[in-house]
């Protein structure tokens, strides 16, 4: 295959301007284009990537045409991506994540059936107690964030029934890894800690600790989304994590053991919204994409806490 031209939409945020790194390495891609609209993204996380980029909403038809016309694959990753985001104002979620999912879709139908790769997330499974979260399990979210994503992966499974659109929408799990921002109120759990800990200041946990969460390197996502484009993949929504189940104190131990010190740690009060245990079963991305391994969370710290240390 050559002369592939993928769009990544929230191509300047975390997950997005990895994949866009990955993707300009690869010698099956011809190009690579952004759209973002840099609410929570930034054009840094771009420097030196001979990548496009459209500064726009997926809400706007217009920016979405532009970017999408003469494009093979979609890789959609833009959204507001935040539980508790969600929970102080559910309807801008609802629109990014849920409408602009489905105008995505849209694009991609207008301009030819193009394949579409989609983030989802595990927040889906919410209240389903159980262990490990197959795919097949009844979806119960508990924030308007869950909702959203659940409403943008069942529009690309109903775009595939209805028109044949060649998608593959993923639940992602705790991503986590380089380029992801700490500095901020909704910060997710290991770019607060790396960033506390390097700065001396104690660990906040929300409620005991021994939540636990499958953390998974974004060196991990993206090659398995590279892999989907490349190969033109298609499924059902697919949990895009390898069954790991750690909690945050064994988090804490790892980084004090990457950083030689012990780090001090407050509990605050748990959070609203926050699910107690999450692991997902990864038979069904290990049968899909068999030659990716994934990165240990050991490794995958070392190189997010080597990142930290060069802000
Ligand atoms: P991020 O905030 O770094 O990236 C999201 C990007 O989307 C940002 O660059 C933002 O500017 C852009 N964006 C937001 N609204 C937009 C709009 N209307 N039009 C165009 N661009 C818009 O977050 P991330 O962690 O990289 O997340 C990427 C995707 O993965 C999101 O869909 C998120 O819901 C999903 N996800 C992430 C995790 C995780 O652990 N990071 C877990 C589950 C799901």
């Amino acid at each position: 295959m050559s002369g592939e031209s993928v769009l990544v939409t929230g191509g300047a945020g975390f997950i997005g301007a990895n994949l866009c790194r990955r993707l300009c390495e690869d010698p099956d891609i011809a190009e690579v284009r952004v759209l973002d609209d840099l609410s929570s993204g930034s054009l840094s996380n771009l420097d030196g990537l001979p990548v496009r980029v459209h500064r726009g909403s997926i809400l706007d038809t217009d920016a979405l045409d532009a970017a999408t016309a003469g494009c093979s694959h979609i890789v959609h990753l833009a959204a507001v991506p935040s539980v508790p985001r969600s929970i102080v104002d559910p309807v801008r979620s609802h629109e990014a994540n849920a409408t602009g999912t489905l105008r995505v879709l849209e694009a991609a139908r207008r301009h030819g059936g193009l394949h579409v790769s989609l983030a989802s997330s595990s927040s889906v499974y919410g209240s389903n107690p159980a262990i490990p979260k197959s795919e097949d399990l009844q979806a119960r979210p508990m924030s308007p964030y869950a909702v959203s994503k659940l409403a943008a992966e069942q529009y690309a499974v109903a775009y595939a029934e209805c028109y044949q659109l060649p998608v593959l929408p993923f639940r992602f799990f705790n991503v986590f890894g380089p380029l992801q921002a700490a500095g901020h109120a909704y910060a997710a759990v290991v770019p607060a800690f790396v960033s506390a800990a390097l700065a001396g200041k104690p660990l906040q946990v929300f409620g005991d600790g021994h939540q636990t969460r499958d953390f998974t390197f974004v060196g991990t996502v993206v090659e398995v989304l590279r892999a989907a484009v490349v190969g033109s993949v298609t499924a059902g929504p697919t949990n895009l994590a390898f069954g790991t189940r750690t909690s945050l104190l064994t988090v804490i131990e790892l980084l004090e053991a990457e950083l030689g010190r012990k780090l001090t740690v407050d509990h605050l009060e748990p959070r609203v919204g926050d699910v107690r245990d999450s692991q997902a079963s990864s038979s069904q991305v290990q049968s899909l994409f068999p030659d990716v391994d994934a990165v240990p969370l050991k490794d995958g710290l070392h190189q997010t806490v080597e990142w930290f240390r060069t802000l």
